[in-house]
C-alpha cells in the first residue's frame, strides 16, 4: 500500500472497545489502523493479585470476544461466573435474579480489565492488515474521499472511516464538532479487593442505599469478592481517605453473606457522570463505547453498550453491499440508528435508578422498594428482564 492510500478504517483509542473493534475490522479484511497509546499487557501470574478494575460483561459481550478469537486468550482462572444477584432495598426487600431459573449457564462474567486488553491485544497482534500506531490524536480534516487525521509528533493517517474509540474525553468527538452533555452525579465510584472468609458460590450482592449509595459486591475466582461502591461526593471522599477502614465499614452488610472481608489491594476512586452525545456519528466517522455514551456505573452496563456499539458496526461493516466504501453515510445511518434505542433506554434506565434511590423521602422509599418487591414475584418478568441484560446473542 502506498503511504498516501488510505485506510479502510482508523480507529482511535486502544481501550477495550477500540482494540475489539480494529481486531474485529482486520479480521474483516479491512485494511486498519489502530492509534492510541499501548497498555502495559503482560500475563499476570497464577497467584498475581487481581486488577482493582473488573468488569461484569453480559454473555453477548462475551460471544462478541469469543468471535474475534479473543475469549479463548484470556485466562479461565481469572475469570468468575455470576450466577445470581441478589439486590437489597432500604426498606429490607430483596429482588434476586437467578441465571439457573432463566435457563442461562450465567448472568454475566467477571473479567478484569488487564486481563481483557491483554488478550485483546493479543488478537489485534494476529490480526492481519492491522497497522499499530501508538501515537495520540490530535486533529481530523475533511478531505474528498477520505479523513486525514493529525498525530501528535506530525504523523497523518487517511482513511475512508474514522471510528472514535477514545473514551469519554473523546477529541476526536469534539474535533469532529458533536457536542457532549455532561452531567455530574455528586458521587464518586470506591473500588477495592477483598478476600471474604466465606464462599460466595458465584453470587453478586448490591444494596442500594439513599444515605450511603450503591454499594456492589461482585464474586471474583476464589474467596474473593470486589466492591464497586457508587457513593454520595463528601462520603466518597471519606472513604477514598481512609481506604483501610472500607472493609470494617462494610461488614455489617457483607457479613451475613460472605463472612468477614480483608482488604486485598488498593482501593481507587472514579468521578461519576453521565455523557449524552448529540449524535453517534459524523462525516466518515462513528462514535463507540464511553466516547458514544457514559452511564451511571450501578448496573456494571458502560462497557457492555460499548461492546454491543462495537458489535453492530461490524455487522453492518461486514454486511455492505461491494460498491460501497466503510466511511459510506447510509452504512452510519444504518449504525446510528440500530444503537438508538438500546442506548436510550440504558441511559434512562441507570438514570432513573440512580436518581430514585438517592431520594430519602417516604414516596421514593416507597416507589423502591414495593418496586422491588413487586418485580420480585413476578418471575416471567424477571427472566425476561434477565434475558435482556444477556442480550441479543445469548444462548439458553
Ligand atoms: C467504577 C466503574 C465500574 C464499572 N463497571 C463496569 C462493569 O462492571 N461492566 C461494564 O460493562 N462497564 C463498567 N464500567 C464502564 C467501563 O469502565 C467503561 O464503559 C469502559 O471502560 C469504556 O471503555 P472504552 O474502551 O470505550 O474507553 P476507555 O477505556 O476510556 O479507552 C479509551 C482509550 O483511548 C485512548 N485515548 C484517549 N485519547 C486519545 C487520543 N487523543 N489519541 C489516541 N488515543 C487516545 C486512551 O488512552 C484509552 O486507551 C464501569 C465504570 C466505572 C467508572
Amino acid at each position: 500500500m502506498s503511504p498516501s492510500t488510505p485506510f479502510d478504517v482508523a480507529v482511535v483509542g486502544a481501550g477495550v472497545a477500540g482494540l475489539a473493534i480494529a481486531a474485529g475490522s482486520a479480521q474483516l479484511g479491512l485494511r486498519t489502523a489502530l492509534i492510541g497509546p499501548r497498555a502495559p499487557v503482560a500475563r499476570a501470574e497464577r497467584s498475581a493479585p487481581f486488577d482493582v478494575r473488573i468488569y461484569a460483561i453480559a454473555p453477548s459481550a462475551v460471544d462478541l470476544l469469543d468471535r474475534l478469537k479473543v475469549w479463548a486468550a484470556v485466562d479461565a482462572a481469572r475469570v468468575q461466573p455470576v450466577a445470581k444477584m441478589r439486590v437489597f432495598g432500604d426498606g429490607g426487600n430483596e429482588l434476586s435474579f437467578d441465571a439457573y431459573q432463566a435457563a442461562l449457564p450465567r448472568l454475566a462474567t467477571i473479567v478484569e480489565e488487564s486481563e481483557l486488553l491483554r488478550a485483546l491485544d493479543a488478537a489485534a497482534g494476529f490480526a492481519p492488515g492491522l497497522t499499530r500506531i501508538e501515537g495520540a490524536f490530535d486533529a481530523l480534516q475533511q478531505e474528498a474521499d477520505a479523513v486525514r487525521l493529525a498525530l501528535a509528533g506530525g504523523q497523518s493517517v487517511a482513511a475512508r472511516l474514522v471510528v472514535a474509540a477514545d473514551g469519554a474525553r473523546s477529541a476526536v468527538r469534539a474535533a469532529a464538532g458533536i457536542g457532549a452533555q455532561e452531567l455530574h452525579y455528586e458521587q464518586a465510584a470506591i473500588v477495592a479487593n477483598f478476600a471474604c472468609e466465606r464462599p460466595h458460590h458465584g453470587v453478586a450482592f448490591q444494596w442500594f442505599d439513599p444515605a450511603e449509595g450503591v454499594i456492589a459486591l461482585l464474586p471474583l475466582p476464589g474467596e474473593r469478592v470486589s466492591l464497586v461502591w457508587s457513593a454520595p461526593r463528601l462520603l466518597a471522599e471519606a472513604l477514598a481517605a481512609d481506604p483501610g477502614g472500607l472493609a470494617s465499614r462494610l461488614s455489617g452488610r457483607a457479613q451475613p453473606h460472605v463472612g468477614a472481608l480483608t482488604s486485598i489491594g488498593p482501593a481507587q476512586s472514579f468521578p461519576l457522570r453521565r455523557i449524552t452525545v448529540d449524535r453517534m456519528v459524523g462525516r466518515r466517522l462513528a462514535l463507540v463505547g464511553d466516547a458514544a455514551h457514559v452511564v451511571h456505573p450501578l448496573a456494571g452496563q458502560g462497557l457492555n453498550l460499548g461492546l454491543a456499539d462495537v458489535s453492530e458496526v461490524l455487522r453492518v461493516l461486514a454486511g455492505r453491499e461491494d460498491w460501497r466504501d466503510p466511511g459510506d453515510a447510509v452504512l452510519l445511518r444504518r449504525y446510528e440508528r440500530s444503537r438508538a434505542e438500546p442506548v436510550g433506554l440504558m441511559r434512562l434506565a441507570t438514570h432513573a435508578l440512580a436518581r430514585l434511590f438517592a431520594r430519602d423521602d417516604a414516596l421514593s422509599r416507597e416507589v423502591r422498594n414495593l418496586g422491588l418487591s413487586a418485580l420480585n414475584a413476578l418471575p416471567p418478568l424477571k427472566t425476561a428482564l434477565i434475558r435482556h441484560a444477556a442480550g441479543p446473542l445469548a444462548r439458553p
